[in-house]
């Protein structure tokens, strides 16, 4: 019994559940989407917040760029470049004519600097925000310093006074961890049964505590709280419902911009946005859609992707009960091989805040995943960790899909012939060598048994 209903009840209601159970790759376009300032009223945040956060990242750049070298071309600003994917749309037009119609871009967050995923944005955010907090209070920092001042042995005495803990499936946890570890706050970080081994020992060699659970994500989340409740000196970020990664999340949306701008993108009705953003958790998703939203309005639409194991999001707004059910209510392993995707639960925070904001979820199986991975490589030369991938169908299933969706938002041929399709990176170049060969050659054998 699932809220006193049976499965087969709710399939009654629900019919898209039983293809979830069953796996199955499976599209929602959501009856729900609403006009964007109908939409963004549901989120009790706005764009003074988003800009906020952005101001913020401004201030940290000096100390970013002293303590983090490699930022140096960037002026300390964490930001990845878009690249157009022209050989793979060429590649999966090959097999889906609609593909062809369009063009397809990645958001290349596989290769932003010092954590190598879309949790450089949320993530360090949400640790930085903290330091200024305590910094401002105590009188290290002034306003109008420069925060170069933080990169020093005063301010690293003075930050190890205090804890940060968050409980992680791998890739929050490195951000997270090496951020905290470098301000020199101690770090632990709560890593579930399926976080890979090098992750645990990267954050080792950082200097972060790394606490192993032999169960999932919710768990290592729930343990990692109850530890730092007790110490009033120990920040817990929150995933699932943390204000601050989501808006450090959102500031992607005005350098999105900028970007599609220099590349000569034009988006409005005419020249429509598809964004496909793998989900987990929903924060990262969710903040960069809702950043999306204050700046493209409804010319920006915004699709979830998740894993067929994994569809927590999907199940969550479909059936309206979000964080109140897990997909093991459901019958469905949570077993995936996309990091960062394996979460049973989704954030009720995103789900409910964003209930009229997407136009869609769909899922997309391992297989997918890594074919889509070993196809990235050969097309494009691009090596991307398996969720990273979850966003390349998605124009697919945009073209194809046969719900009434591209009609009832008057999606037109001639909008859809101008449309930019970004495929959201989410991840990957942290991933050592070895690793990253195994999961090519598991995508090379997929996709020649195709
Ligand atoms: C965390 C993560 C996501 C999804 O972010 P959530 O905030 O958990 O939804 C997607 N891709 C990768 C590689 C990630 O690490």
């Amino acid at each position: 019994m699932i809220l006193d209903k049976t499965i087969e009840t709710w399939c009654e209601s629900h019919p898209l559940i039983a293809e979830l159970v069953n796996l199955k790759e499976t599209t929602w376009f959501n009856p729900a989407l609403a006009p964007t300032a109908q939409a963004l009223s549901d989120v009790a945040l706005t764009a003074a917040d988003i800009a906020d956060a952005s101001a913020r990242l401004e201030r940290f750049a000096p100390f970013i760029m002293s303590a983090f070298p490699e930022t140096r071309a960037s002026h300390g600003i964490i930001e990845s470049e878009i690249l157009p994917l022209t050989t793979l749309q060429a590649a999966l037009a090959s097999q889906h004519p609609q593909a062809s119609q369009g063009t397809l871009w990645l958001k290349a967050d596989n290769l932003l600097p010092i954590s190598g995923s879309i949790k450089a944005r949320g993530g360090i955010y949400e640790v930085l925000k903290h330091a200024e907090d305590l910094a401002l209070a105590s009188g290290l920092i002034q306003p109008g310093d420069s925060y170069a001042k933080l990169d020093s042995e005063e301010a690293r005495t003075f930050f190890a006074q205090y804890s940060i803990a968050v409980g992680s499936t791998g890739n929050l946890g490195l951000s997270i961890g090496i951020m905290s570890a470098r301000l020199g706050f101690q770090a632990t970080v709560h890593m579930s049964a399926d976080a890979r081994q090098w992750k645990k020992d990267k954050l080792r060699s950082c200097g972060v505590t790394v606490m192993e659970y032999a169960s999932d994500y919710s768990v290592a989340v729930e343990q990692g709280r109850k530890q730092s409740e007790s110490d009033p000196h120990c920040h817990f970020v929150d995933d699932e419902n943390s204000v601050n990664l989501f808006l450090g999340y959102a500031v992607a949306a005005e350098r999105l911009q900028r970007q599609l701008t220099a590349a000569g993108i034009t988006v409005d009705q005419e020249h429509p946005l598809f964004v496909y953003l793998p989900c987990g958790v929903g924060g990262g998703p969710g903040g960069v859609a809702f950043g999306l939203k204050h700046i493209f309005g409804d010319a920006v639409h915004c699709i979830f992707a998740e894993p067929t194991h994994s569809p927590c999001m999907l199940l969550g707004v479909y059936t309206g009960l979000h964080d109140a059910v897990s997909v093991y209510d459901f019958g469905i392993d949570n077993s995936t091989a996309a990091d960062g995707l394996a979460v049973g639960r989704p954030s009720g925070f995103v789900g409910r805040s964003m209930q009229r904001m997407l136009d869609g979820y769909y899922t997309i199986s391992d297989e997918e995943m890594y074919r889509l991975l070993a196809l990235m490589e050969s097309t494009e030369g691009l090596k991307l960790e398996p969720s990273a991938l979850a966003g390349v169908p998605g124009l697919i299933r945009v073209l194809q899909e046969q719900q009434g969706y591209r009609e009832r938002l008057n999606l037109t041929e001639s909008r859809l012939a101008n449309a930019t399709h970004l495929v959201w990176g989410t991840g990957g170049s942290m991933v050592p060598n070895e690793e990253m060969d195994a999961y090519l050659t598991k995508g090379r054998v997929l996709l020649a048994l195709q």
